[in-house]
Protein backbone atom coordinates (compact mmCIF):
# COMPACT_ATOMS: atom_id res chain seq x y z
CA UNK A 1 0.00 0.00 0.00
CA UNK A 2 0.81 3.69 -0.07
CA UNK A 3 1.36 5.46 2.80
CA UNK A 4 -1.22 8.18 1.37
CA UNK A 5 -3.99 5.45 1.20
CA UNK A 6 -3.04 4.53 4.78
CA UNK A 7 -3.53 8.17 5.66
CA UNK A 8 -6.78 9.18 4.17
CA UNK A 9 -8.08 5.55 5.30
CA UNK A 10 -7.23 6.68 9.09
CA UNK A 11 -8.91 9.68 8.37
CA UNK A 12 -12.54 7.90 7.48
CA UNK A 13 -12.13 6.08 10.17
CA UNK A 14 -11.41 8.09 12.48
CA UNK A 15 -14.69 10.03 11.15
CA UNK A 16 -16.86 7.10 10.68
CA UNK A 17 -15.44 4.84 14.19
CA UNK A 18 -13.98 7.13 16.30
CA UNK A 19 -16.42 10.95 16.29
CA UNK A 20 -12.99 12.03 14.58
CA UNK A 21 -11.67 12.46 18.00
CA UNK A 22 -8.27 10.46 17.20
CA UNK A 23 -5.20 12.76 16.85
CA UNK A 24 -3.26 11.74 13.08
CA UNK A 25 -0.16 9.99 14.73
CA UNK A 26 2.97 9.87 12.46
CA UNK A 27 2.41 6.97 10.09
CA UNK A 28 5.55 5.14 8.66
CA UNK A 29 5.06 2.69 6.46
CA UNK A 30 8.34 0.18 6.99
CA UNK A 31 9.44 -3.87 6.59
CA UNK A 32 9.40 -5.66 9.72
CA UNK A 33 9.89 -9.44 10.14
CA UNK A 34 7.63 -10.60 12.92
CA UNK A 35 4.31 -7.73 12.84
CA UNK A 36 1.69 -6.49 10.93
CA UNK A 37 1.97 -2.57 12.84
CA UNK A 38 3.43 -1.27 16.10
CA UNK A 39 1.77 1.32 17.54
CA UNK A 40 4.48 3.81 19.77
CA UNK A 41 2.55 5.79 22.43
CA UNK A 42 3.28 9.59 21.90
CA UNK A 43 6.70 11.02 23.15
CA UNK A 44 8.82 13.88 22.33
CA UNK A 45 9.76 12.77 19.05
CA UNK A 46 6.64 11.83 17.92
CA UNK A 47 3.82 14.00 19.78
CA UNK A 48 0.94 12.34 18.82
CA UNK A 49 2.71 8.92 18.92
CA UNK A 50 4.14 6.62 15.77
CA UNK A 51 2.34 4.37 13.71
CA UNK A 52 4.34 1.78 11.81
CA UNK A 53 2.70 -0.01 8.87
CA UNK A 54 4.31 -3.25 7.42
CA UNK A 55 3.95 -3.44 3.30
CA UNK A 56 4.06 -6.62 3.03
CA UNK A 57 0.32 -7.12 3.83
CA UNK A 58 -1.00 -6.66 -0.28
CA UNK A 59 -4.53 -7.65 0.43
CA UNK A 60 -5.83 -3.67 1.19
CA UNK A 61 -9.05 -5.69 3.67
CA UNK A 62 -5.80 -6.72 5.66
CA UNK A 63 -3.95 -3.44 6.26
CA UNK A 64 -7.44 -1.92 6.34
CA UNK A 65 -7.94 -4.03 9.40
CA UNK A 66 -4.60 -3.87 11.10
CA UNK A 67 -5.23 -0.16 10.61
CA UNK A 68 -8.30 -0.36 12.47
CA UNK A 69 -6.53 -2.92 15.24
CA UNK A 70 -4.02 -0.37 16.00
CA UNK A 71 -6.67 2.85 16.00
CA UNK A 72 -8.03 1.13 18.62
CA UNK A 73 -4.83 1.04 20.50
CA UNK A 74 -4.64 5.01 19.81
CA UNK A 75 -8.18 5.39 21.09
CA UNK A 76 -7.34 3.59 24.83
CA UNK A 77 -4.17 5.04 25.70
CA UNK A 78 -4.88 4.10 29.16
CA UNK A 79 -4.81 0.82 28.20
CA UNK A 80 -2.05 -1.74 29.07
CA UNK A 81 -1.67 -3.50 25.79
CA UNK A 82 -5.16 -5.83 24.98
CA UNK A 83 -6.52 -5.08 28.42
CA UNK A 84 -10.02 -4.36 29.60
CA UNK A 85 -10.47 -1.42 27.81
CA UNK A 86 -9.08 -2.18 24.79
CA UNK A 87 -11.20 -4.79 24.29
CA UNK A 88 -14.33 -2.47 25.19
CA UNK A 89 -13.26 -0.45 22.95
CA UNK A 90 -12.80 -3.12 20.16
CA UNK A 91 -16.82 -4.19 21.37
CA UNK A 92 -17.91 -0.62 20.61
CA UNK A 93 -16.58 -0.30 17.11
CA UNK A 94 -17.34 -3.94 16.60
CA UNK A 95 -20.96 -3.15 17.16
CA UNK A 96 -20.74 -0.15 14.59
CA UNK A 97 -19.47 -2.84 11.61
CA UNK A 98 -21.11 -5.77 12.80
CA UNK A 99 -18.91 -8.05 14.31
CA UNK A 100 -19.10 -10.76 16.97
CA UNK A 101 -18.35 -9.35 20.54
CA UNK A 102 -14.45 -10.15 21.43
CA UNK A 103 -13.28 -10.89 24.80
CA UNK A 104 -9.51 -10.10 26.67
CA UNK A 105 -8.47 -13.57 25.82
CA UNK A 106 -8.82 -12.77 22.05
CA UNK A 107 -9.02 -8.87 21.39
CA UNK A 108 -5.09 -9.23 20.82
CA UNK A 109 -6.39 -10.94 17.61
CA UNK A 110 -9.20 -8.54 16.80
CA UNK A 111 -10.77 -7.94 14.67
CA UNK A 112 -9.28 -11.29 13.42
CA UNK A 113 -9.96 -13.24 10.15
CA UNK A 114 -13.51 -11.96 9.69
CA UNK A 115 -12.35 -8.46 9.39
CA UNK A 116 -15.51 -6.18 8.21
CA UNK A 117 -14.07 -2.60 7.41
CA UNK A 118 -15.72 0.45 6.92
CA UNK A 119 -15.19 2.99 3.73
CA UNK A 120 -16.08 6.18 3.46
CA UNK A 121 -19.37 5.72 1.98
CA UNK A 122 -20.49 3.47 4.26
CA UNK A 123 -20.36 0.29 2.19
CA UNK A 124 -19.48 -2.73 4.74
CA UNK A 125 -17.25 -5.38 3.16
CA UNK A 126 -15.63 -9.09 4.40
CA UNK A 127 -12.67 -9.99 4.45
CA UNK A 128 -11.28 -13.78 4.06
CA UNK A 129 -7.87 -14.29 5.46
CA UNK A 130 -5.73 -14.78 2.18
CA UNK A 131 -2.31 -13.32 3.62
CA UNK A 132 0.81 -15.87 2.22
ZN1 LIG B 1 -2.87 -4.85 19.40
Amino acid sequence: MRRADVVKTFHEYNHLLFGGRLQEPDIMIRRMRHDLARWYEPDGAHPAGLLIINPAMKHPWTWRSTLCHEMIHIATPDDEAHGAIFTAECNRVGGLIGLEPCDVSDSWNWPGHHAVVVPLDGTVFGWENDED
